[in-house]
């Protein structure tokens, strides 16, 4: 090692000391510093657990929504992509089943006076228990299940509460007329059921086909928290994949699976942080006869391995409940219509089998935020050098980085370099999302974009005014190399797409 005093700084030893992040918490800190997400409503104190994305967050979510939608709707032929809704006809949660059954257990703590989810808490299923196979409230009762807040065992007895918002429709309707009750809707998937005809007419598809639509659902979630994994509004990317009655169903689950967990490591997740669980029969959804979900390690601060995960998507294998539930033509064993309000039928007619049916369903359905969550957490780590000073470096995948490239002059009261650097910037935005920094010295202006997960800065130098160069340096390795300005458009798009 040389020992001249120019050198010391690029030969300062740094290290990979954490990959991935330690905790959520350290994600949050990040995510509020460099303007990812913010504590939404903060001047007035926030409210409970609403986030707001800032100008990274957005483009980070615009980007995972982006790769889903090409990996779908533009890269396969055989899905279609629609926008619904978020408000739709009361009746479509009456027969899809939310009205009834889409709820949670609720119990209140008697000492702390804390109000959670019953099914959540410690003790509430018996050992190797199954829901359906035990009274929750003898447990309750007899002092098993203990308060997640304060331990108690002194709980009230579970009831249950619906978790979709309510609403009244029109100026001039009363809080209980039951005539204007809407919701906002709990998932987007129903929005796609009730589009299925209009989609496969108009688009002229034959089953198998898919049908794909992200956007904002509601839940009034008992216990929301943990930052963005479990809020009362957040994003899903939801896909329904129609299918003949006799398919492989169970078997596609398990491809749908398989392709999902691909997507992932391709956003930049580590597999060993994620995997995957039966759910068991008794706990599945009404409509469900079989859902795997793929569980992300959000909580690796945990002692017990089984405690890391949660859920980050589920697959479920939907039958036709659905387009059976909103048709008009379908009767029980006395004859009588299961649906007396639809006006129409949603079975299709397979051609080269003369048959009609009702498709059945596969459904991936994940969630932006936690799908944005875990790539955060993925993508940090931390960088220490000999010294003792760490350096946070967000290793996004280029596709997902907010910013692909940061265009820095290494002197801002130089006007030529300024202007040179100025105009690379704009010369690039129409390929790719460039920035141009002045605000620090080069040290800090790396570290910054370090830690907000961009991929290449470009320097613009004294040298560059002469040679019509400038320095691309790698964001991971930190290495530099010299390019000519009429080949950087070129160079750069290649370099992101390796
Ligand atoms: P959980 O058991 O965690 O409440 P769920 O099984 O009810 O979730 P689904 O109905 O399968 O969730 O919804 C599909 C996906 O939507 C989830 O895997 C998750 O990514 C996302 N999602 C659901 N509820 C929330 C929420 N409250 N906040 C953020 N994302 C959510």
């Amino acid at each position: 090692m040389s020992s001249v005093g120019s050198l010391s700084f690029s030969l300062t030893v740094f290290y990979i000391r954490c990959v991935p992040a330690p905790n959520i918490d350290t994600i949050v800190s990040l995510a509020k510093r460099r303007g990812f997400v913010f504590p939404s409503s903060e001047v007035y104190g926030g409210l409970g657990s609403a986030w707001d994305y800032g100008p990274l967050g957005v483009e980070l979510c615009n980007n995972v929504k982006q790769s889903w939608w090409r990996w779908l709707v533009y890269d396969r032929d055989d899905i279609e992509g629609i926008d619904s809704s978020i408000i739709l006809n009361r009746l479509v949660w009456k027969y899809s089943g939310h009205e009834a059954t889409f709820h949670d257990p609720l119990v209140d703590c008697r000492e702390c006076k804390s109000r959670m989810r019953a099914d959540k808490l410690e003790g509430y299923f018996p050992e190797g228990g199954r829901l359906g196979e035990f009274d929750a409230n003898a447990r309750l009762r007899g002092g098993l299940v203990k308060c997640s807040n304060c331990g108690s065992t002194n709980l009230t007895d579970e009831r249950y509460f619906n978790m979709m918002f309510r609403t009244t429709l029109g100026a001039a309707a009363a809080e209980d007329d039951p005539a204007a009750v809407a919701y906002l809707r709990p998932e987007t998937a129903q929005g796609i059921f009730i589009n299925f005809l209009n989609v496969q007419t108009a688009m002229r598809r034959k089953v198998p086909f898919g049908i794909a639509q992200v956007g904002k659902s509601f839940r009034n979630e008992i216990t929301p928290g943990n930052f963005i994994l479990r809020t009362r509004e957040f994003e899903q990317m939801e896909m329904e994949y129609f299918v003949t009655p006799d398919a492989e169903h169970l078997q596609m689950v398990d491809e749908w699976t398989a392709l999902y967990v691909e997507w992932f490591k391709g956003l930049g997740i580590d597999g060993r942080n994620l995997k995957l669980h039966e759910v068991p029969k008794e706990e599945l959804a009404h409509y469900s006869k079989r859902t795997v979900d793929i569980m992300y390690r959000y909580f690796p601060e945990r002692a017990e391995e089984e405690r890391q995960w949660e859920e980050l998507m589920g697959i479920a294998y939907r039958t036709d409940f659905d387009l059976r539930s909103h048709s008009s033509k379908p009767v029980d064993e006395e004859g009588k219509r299961i649906n007396a309000d639809s006006t129409d039928d949603l079975s299709y007619f397979d051609e080269p089998t003369k048959t009609r049916f009702y498709p059945h369903v596969i459904e991936p359905a994940a969630g932006v935020n936690r799908t944005v969550l875990a790539v955060l957490m993925d993508a940090y780590s931390e960088r220490t050098n000999d010294k003792g000073e760490t350096r946070v470096i967000l290793k996004l995948a280029p596709q997902l980085a907010p910013i692909k490239a940061a265009i820095l002059p290494l002197a801002k009261n130089k006007p030529e370099i300024v202007g040179m650097a100025k105009a690379i910037k704009r010369s690039l935005q129409p390929m790719l999302r460039a920035v141009y920094d002045d605000t620090g010295g080069i040290g800090k202006l790396y570290a910054r974009q370090d830690e907000i997960g961009t991929p290449l800065c470009v320097t613009v130098d004294h040298q560059s005014l002469e040679d019509e160069a400038v320095t691309v340096r790698d964001r991971d390795t930190w290495e530099q190399e010299r390019v000519k300005v009429s080949e950087l458009a070129q160079h750069l798009q290649r370099r992101l797409q390796a």
